[in-house]
């Protein structure tokens, strides 16, 4: 007899067929002997929905009032679970975060788990029930309800498996799992079996968004094992855990796309100290996330820095930057869209010619890299957007991530 926490994300639970289904499953694992804890989103769209009509009335609602809206998604959707357990037999109860005792600090709309006193749930545990948990939300010490910035129950679900010492956590979402690439684009991708924290975070996250980052950061700190796997069919899923040596033998593990990238070039920079600092202390002061960044070797007093942000700030980026140039007298040369093409894997920590393998197998297709950056684990390259799928394809290729 195990405990099993499943999570159960918007698409999941986004009508009563849906719901159903969760609850066949459920009743599936209870009947294997398992204990059960579920954890729901809010049916997908209505978290959504309710931000739209908040902002209809006001443009900055009040942060409090948005966790007592936003809390209303995964209240319907615990209930409408909870009664379609009791309605095939399995004895079920609901609670929300605050029931469940997710105690977060104040901060709402982005609130932080500091802890979960899981005991009232292992009573009811015992007693047989499955216990349907809100994701998403919590409770202050006074009692205020929160929320875990969006995409949240992700989270929710990885802190009760930790709090209640869960020997599995399954994310049921509507992929089958983290594949090689997207299978959208790279028609031989492969389903990835086992894959460690860091990796999930850097495929899942520039490419397909399978699961809310800061809940693979939680679940590395914590050691929960998870399996991501699809909720329409019974197919194994992608197991995510610790690094271990035997996942050094592959040395890419998979391709990230993300499309969402601009590069902004500043030319004639004065090539002193402070340059970079004054660049970078503007742009993170302007709350924009930049990515990669170049800068080449000094040339008559005056260097040139190219840095990626994600696309929806570039204009932010771009002002920020335009203000500081009065100061440095620098300008911006170009600003334009790019595809940020990665290969990922922990291998590469033990192996090398991996940017060897990815430069020539862009070259022969004939695609221009036009920066280049590295992590321990990761190459990543930026290319013309009209390459992106074409580049994808290529790098997957060239380190046989395909099928057969
Ligand atoms: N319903 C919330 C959202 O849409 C939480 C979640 O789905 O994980 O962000
Ligand atoms: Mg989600």
């Amino acid at each position: 007899m195990a405990l099993i926490v499943q999570k159960f994300g918007g698409t999941s639970v986004a009508n009563l067929e849906r719901i159903r289904a969760v609850a066949a499953r459920a009743k599936e694992t209870v009947a294997q002997g398992h204990r059960l804890v579920i954890v729901v989103s809010a049916k997908s769209g209505v978290t959504n929905r309710l931000v739209d009509e908040a902002k209809a009335l006001h443009p900055t609602p009040d942060k409090r009032e948005m966790d007592m809206l936003l809390s209303i998604g995964e209240q319907e959707t615990i209930a409408l679970t909870a009664i379609a357990l009791q309605a095939i037999g399995v004895p079920a109860v609901s609670r929300t975060g605050g029931q469940a005792r997710v105690i977060t600090d104040r901060s709402h709309t982005k609130a932080r788990i500091s802890s979960i006193d899981g005991d009232e749930m292992r009573e009811r545990l015992k007693e047989g029930k499955v216990i349907v948990v809100a994701g998403f939300q919590g409770v202050t010490e006074d009692g205020e309800i929160t929320t875990l910035g969006r995409g949240g129950s992700d989270l929710s679900a990885i802190a009760m498996a930790a709090a209640l010492k869960a020997d599995v956590c399954q994310i049921f979402t509507d992929v089958d799992g983290v594949y090689t690439a997207d299978p959208r684009i790279v028609p031989n991708a492969r389903k990835i079996p086992v894959l460690s924290y860091e990796e999930m975070l850097e495929l899942a996250g520039s490419g397909s968004k399978v699961m809310q980052s800061r809940s693979v950061e939680f679940s590395s700190k914590w050691g929960v094992v998870f399996e991501v796997r699809s909720s329409f069919n019974n197919n194994p899923g992608t197991i995510v855990k610790a690094e271990s040596q035997d996942m050094e033998k592959v040395v890419v593990r998979g391709v990230a796309l993300d499309k969402n990238q601009t590069k902004i070039a500043i030319s004639d920079l004065p090539d002193q100290p402070g340059t970079a600092a004054k660049i970078f202390t503007t742009l993170a002061k302007a709350g924009v996330n930049v990515d990669m960044i170049v800068q080449n070797v000094g040339r008559a007093g005056i260097v040139n820095q190219t840095v990626t942000v994600p696309t929806d700030e570039a204009y932010i980026a771009e002002k920020a930057i335009n203000e500081l140039m009065v100061d440095l007298k620098g300008r911006i040369t170009a600003c334009d869209r790019v595809a940020k093409v990665s290969a990922v894997g922990v291998g590469m920590r033990s192996h090398s010619g991996v940017a060897a393998t990815m430069f020539e197998a862009l070259a022969k297709a004939g695609i221009a890299v036009q920066l280049i950056s590295t992590s321990e684990i990761k190459i990543s390259v930026a290319i013309d957007p009209s390459r992106a799928d074409e580049a994808c394809r290529v790098v997957h290729d060239a380190f046989q991530l395909g099928e057969g």
